[in-house]
């Protein structure tokens, strides 16, 4: 041991050498396009320069950059070959830098590091619509599910965990102007590994699915996949079952955006696809009818025609829909019908019904097939969780992968994308409080000299939309509780009072100082950090309230269905105690996922798009030189290159490392700061290599740390 010690003290900068050479030697010149790592470079500080360095990289099919530990991913709208078993076996057990960038380093890394550290992680994977988080997280899952130990038990977890994604890709995500496959619902997955590294075992968070996409839908769009693959893939006695026709146009819930057809989905077989996986996932047979039942039912009650009766209200007489939504929710035809008809009321402590205007009715219907959706979609969620359950209650460690719907800008923007860019705003908020902000934090904490590096906080921004009495969700829920005087207007109007003096938020009065673009009446515009959004506020109470109305419910409660039951309680409580609105309870549940995250070791993921028209091959200068800017990757590469890649702390440094030297292995009797400098001084490591904090040691590069690790080896 002390000669091995002796020898690595002796060669330090020969193996810092070699390392680099090894590296060098294991890249084709196609790989070495460019600057892999941005840290390394020191002319890679300008905007420009690194925007010149992804575009040549891009070029040459090489999508994956680093800064730091930090892994930049930009979109090839093309299959590359990069991600088979060969590519998987190469990047297991490798050290981050010594490949090319890949997300499988990333991924590879992530998991070593939680073995040896026994602690959990997180990876934060962001971007816009359409820049490739999904496919990044799969990646990243299918890593796992290759490269971790197998055993019989082990397989089965894997191959739920795997088969959870095409399930809840169909019922979750749909094709919009940005995405033939956008996530429309957020999600946090966590993997966990036994101390083997094993996986085994999973749960899943989901967060606000967009489930107004049921009933309507933009044009270009479509609702969700689910709906489409059932009726284009369904077999035939399926269909008879449901009551269902080969032909999305004849669906009225389907066809709002006019494009049940994309070419880059086949909906046919991703049919097989999820229905196979739900059998692997087992879920029983007669709750896939089940499921399947709701996805039919809200197809017919998409259908489902009112007229008006001779006094002007909604009558539904004789439909076939009443008759198939009877059958398949096991409800009787005339409640439905009456359900839908009317509205209970309470008029003198006695409770009568009050007939819908067609309007009104039209109103409900929507409102119901949004709930059924809704409910369905979370049952889903946690049937897929008793499925990933590890019961045994022995020490796991977890990663968990974010992968949640990206910023996005439409030509009109509405409550949906109002709650996902604010989404956005406080993943970036954790990001800045997390590295930009923590890690100059914790310099000054550990008395490390640093020159700080200014950063955009959008903290002003989360509070602008948080802020309890004050943002712009405090005064949309004050609106929500005015109902018959409140409307989108004085909702909007309140903002103009409001808020009119901020920053980032532009009224329609204000529009031509701060932006100089004028805003129709009925918008407002918030400056994100992402870029500025204009919403329109119709629609905003609405969506925000999410009435469904109380006799509508008890209807539902009466369903032989196995799952609508399930969806509608009787435990439920009445509407009389008004529910959290959708902004409020969004707001919490992003508290709490910041929560989770807090308590993990972050490590990020930043996916760009290349071209807004989803082209191979296509770097757009403007509109990727924008995502730099936004995603903050200026700011993090001028902390990273000032800073050090690694910390650790005295104690775990010495335990690790002291069996290379003779003279704190195997106990070391002064501090462990005094023993971490005896360590490296025998290491070798010098001056302008590392820092001595206060209770940590900082590590310039990583390969400074690499060396020592491949010390153990000689
Ligand atoms: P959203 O926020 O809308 O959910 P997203 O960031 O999750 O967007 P993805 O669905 O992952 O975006 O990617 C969009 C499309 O881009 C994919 O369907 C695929 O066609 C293509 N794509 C993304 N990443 C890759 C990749 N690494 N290799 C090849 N194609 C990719
Ligand atoms: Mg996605």
């Amino acid at each position: 041991m002390a000669h091995m010690a002796l020898e690595m003290s002796e060669s330090l900068e020969e193996r810092c050498n070699r390392i680099l050479r090894d590296m060098e030697g294991s890249l084709t010149a196609r790989d070495r396009v460019g600057i892999q790592d941005f840290v390394l470079l020191d002319a890679y500080t300008s905007e420009s320069a690194v925007l010149d360095n992804l575009r040549k990289r891009f070029n040459e099919n090489l999508i994956y950059t680093y800064i730091g530990t930090l892994l930049v991913s930009v979109n090839p709208y093309k299959e590359l070959g990069i991600y088979t078993k060969k590519q998987m076996d190469i990047y297991m057990g490798v050290n981050f830098f010594e490949l090319p960038p890949h997300i499988y380093a990333l991924a590879d890394n992530v998991y070593r590091t939680m073995l040896t550290e026994t602690n959990n992680h997180f990876i934060l994977i962001s971007g816009e619509s359409g820049a490739g988080k999904t496919e990044a997280s799969k990646k990243i899952l299918q890593f796992y599910a290759v490269s971790c130990p197998s055993t019989k038990l082990l397989d089965n977890v894997r191959d739920r965990l795997l088969l959870s994604n095409p399930v809840l890709e169909a019922f979750g995500n749909a094709k919009t102007l940005k995405n033939d496959n956008s996530s429309r619902f957020g999600k946090y997955m966590d993997i966990q590994f036994d101390h083997m590294g094993g996986a085994v075992g999973g749960h899943i968070l989901s967060y606000l699915l967009e489930k107004s996409r049921v009933v309507h839908q933009n044009h270009g769009e479509r609702s969700f996949h689910i709906f489409y693959q059932l009726v284009e893939g369904g077999e035939e006695d399926l269909l008879r079952w449901l009551g269902l026709e080969r032909n999305c146009q004849r669906y009225s819930y389907l066809v709002q955006g006019e494009c049940a057809k994309v070419s880059s989905v086949n909906d046919k077989s991703d049919w097989k696809t999820v229905r196979k996986a739900l059998s692997v996932i087992e879920f029983s047979e007669s709750n896939i009818e089940s499921l399947f039942a709701i996805i039919a039912s809200v197809l017919h009650l998409g259908n489902a025609m009112f007229v008006a009766d001779s006094q002007g209200y909604a009558t539904l007489n004789n439909s076939p829909e009443i008759h198939w939504l009877s059958k398949l929710l096991g409800i009787p035809a005339q409640v439905i019908q009456v359900g839908l008809t009317h509205r209970k009321i309470e008029a003198r402590s006695e409770e009568v019904l009050s007939p819908f205007t067609v309007d009104q009715a039209v109103y409900a219907k929507d409102a119901l097939a949004k709930a059924i959706y809704g409910r369905t979609f979370t049952w889903l969620v946690n049937e897929l969780n008793e499925s990933l359950a590890n019961k045994d209650s022995s020490r796991k460690t977890v990663i968990g992968l974010l992968d949640i719907y990206g910023f996005e800008v439409f030509s009109v923007n509405s409550f949906e994308q109002f709650c996902i860019n604010y989404c956005n705003e406080k993943l970036q908020q954790l990001f800045i409080q997390l590295t930009l902000k923590s890690e100059q934090e914790e310099y000054e904490m550990e008395g490390i000299e640093w020159e700080s590096v200014p950063y955009f906080n959008n903290k002003i921004i989360c509070d602008l939309v948080e802020e309890k009495f004050k943002g712009i969700i405090s005064v949309l829920d004050e609106e929500c509780l005015r109902p018959g005087e409140a409307t989108d207007m004085t909702f909007l109007e309140k903002l103009e009072e409001k808020m009119g003096g901020h920053p980032h938020f532009v009224t329609h009065k204000l529009a031509d100082q701060k932006t100089r673009k004028t805003l129709e009446r009925g918008d407002f515009r918030l400056l994100h950090y992402a870029g500025e959004v204009t919403y329109c506020v119709v629609g905003f109470l609405d969506k925000n309230n999410d009435l469904l109305y109380r006799n509508i419910k008890e209807v539902m409660r009466q369903s032989k269905n196995a799952i609508v039951k399930h969806c509608f309680p009787s435990t439920e409580p009445d509407s009389k105690k008004r529910p959290e609105t959708v902004a409020t309870q969004f707001k919490s549940s992003l508290v709490g996922l910041t929560e989770i995250l807090m308590s993990k070791e972050p490590w990020y993921v930043r996916c760009m798009k290349p071209n807004e028209g989803k082209q191979p091959g296509l770097f757009d200068d403007v509109l990727v030189r924008h995502q730099v800017k936004y995603l903050g990757l200026m700011e993090h590469l001028r902390v990273r290159r000032a800073g050090f890649a690694y910390r650790r702390r005295y104690e775990i440094f010495l335990q690790r490392y002291k069996p290379l030297c003779p003279d704190t292995w195997p106990n070391w009797k002064g501090t462990a700061a005094e023993g971490v400098e005896c360590l490296i001084k025998h290491l070798g490591y010098k001056p302008d290599e590392y820092k001595m904090g206060r209770t940590k040691i900082f590590i310039r590069h990583p390969r400074t740390l690499f060396a020592t690790e491949d010390a153990f080896e000689v």
